[in-house]
């Protein structure tokens, strides 16, 4: 079904309401990411490992990556400029999701069922987080439409629905950031922000496909295990259904053709902002990917993304998605290794 243009009554109340109003719909350190030129031209990287997610000990979510993640960027690529992540508003949050999951959420008022589908104790520090990683790809989007490139070294949260959290995702934090970007931009520059998501997270983005089923304006592609979580996948404008332990040679193939069609769908608008998950977990050395990609595939499927819209001169907003490495350092190498092919691509942007 081609999917139609229609009116979004919440971006409608986003357009309509008075400039004062609008402005101040952004949080405060997020509005200071907008209008304070940059000194040192770098690729931005916001962060929010510094607000701890409590978890019980022996749980499954290996929360210690974003630390690493965050250290070894530091360490190892000083063209990247760390900045803690703004905090998401409510009035951003419900550009996608239901005011009432968002104030259960906020106020811990989730029922069980729905805490043990995101796979989270509830605690302020969980709502806290959650937040800024949505406000952590706010800001990365808006510094890509300046820079060409920027990211958050934690997101992609594609599980979360308008309603209700999944997969150890509370917010869709790229959901929420395309719709205030074609917000900004419809406000800027009276103009339509197409918007792609290419999304190779090992895990389907079901949330984000569901989210913009019947928007045209921005377009879901997703590479995913078949067999993989969620077991009951949306439909995205494009899905590739990967077989278990994909390799290398077969998983680039897939790519590039996806890629091919998402660039042939919009011969005539290409979009003005792609949003990049970048998951690890498409790596062998994941414990719950179930595909084979080694470390230089990997390296590969990033440069191919990143130099396909680079060529294009398509600004990308990368966050990080899964990564479950039986060794945690293993999918920090994958993502360190995205960060370098990021910047690796950044100069590009630099240049023109
Ligand atoms: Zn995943």
């Amino acid at each position: 079904m081609n999917k139609v243009y229609g009116p979004d009554l919440r971006l409608q109340a986003l357009f309509c309401a008075p400039q004062q109003s609008r402005r101040t719909s952004l949080t405060g350190s997020a509005q200071r990411h907008l209008t304070q030129p940059l000194h040192n031209r770098a690729v931005l990287a916001f962060f929010n490992d510094h607000h701890v997610l409590p978890l019980p000990p022996g749980h499954r979510f290996p929360v210690s990556k974003y630390r690493l993640l965050h250290e070894r960027v530091e360490r190892e690529l000083p063209e990247v400029r760390l900045a803690p992540a703004p905090s998401a508003s409510d009035g951003e949050l419900a550009l996608v999701h239901e005011p009432s999951y968002v104030s259960a959420v906020a106020e811990g008022r989730l029922t069980p069922a729905q805490q043990r589908e995101i796979g989270f104790p509830w605690s302020p520090g969980m709502v806290e987080r959650s937040r800024r990683s949505v406000g952590a790809t706010i800001a990365a989007a808006q510094a890509a439409l300046r820079e060409g490139i920027a990211g958050n070294l934690a997101g992609g949260t594609h599980h979360a629905y308008p309603d209700r959290g999944s997969g150890y995702c509370v917010f869709n934090d790229v959901a929420v950031a395309a719709r205030l970007m074609q917000a900004h931009w419809h406000r800027d520059h009276r103009r339509l922000l197409r918007v792609a998501v290419i999304d190779l997270d090992v895990h389907q983005g079901n949330g984000t496909a569901a989210v913009f089923r019947d928007d045209a304006t921005v377009f879901t592609l997703s590479m995913h295990g078949a067999k993989n979580f969620p077991f009951r996948k949306e439909a995205s404008d494009l899905d590739v259904d990967l077989p278990d332990g994909c390799t290398d040679g077969p998983y680039l193939q897939a790519l590039d053709q996806a890629l091919a069609t998402l660039w042939a769908r919009h011969a005539d608008e290409p979009p003005g902002l792609v949003f990049y998950l970048a998951g690890a977990d498409a790596h062998e050395g994941d414990r719950l990917g179930r595909l084979k990609l080694t470390h230089a595939g990997m390296a590969e499927r990033d440069r191919r993304v990143f130099a396909a819209c680079a060529q294009r001169g398509i600004p990308v907003a990368l966050v990080m998605g899964g990564g479950y490495g039986r060794l945690i350092e293993e999918t920090v190498d994958v993502q360190v290794s995205t960060w370098r092919e990021a910047l690796r691509a950044w100069h590009g942007y630099a240049r023109r």
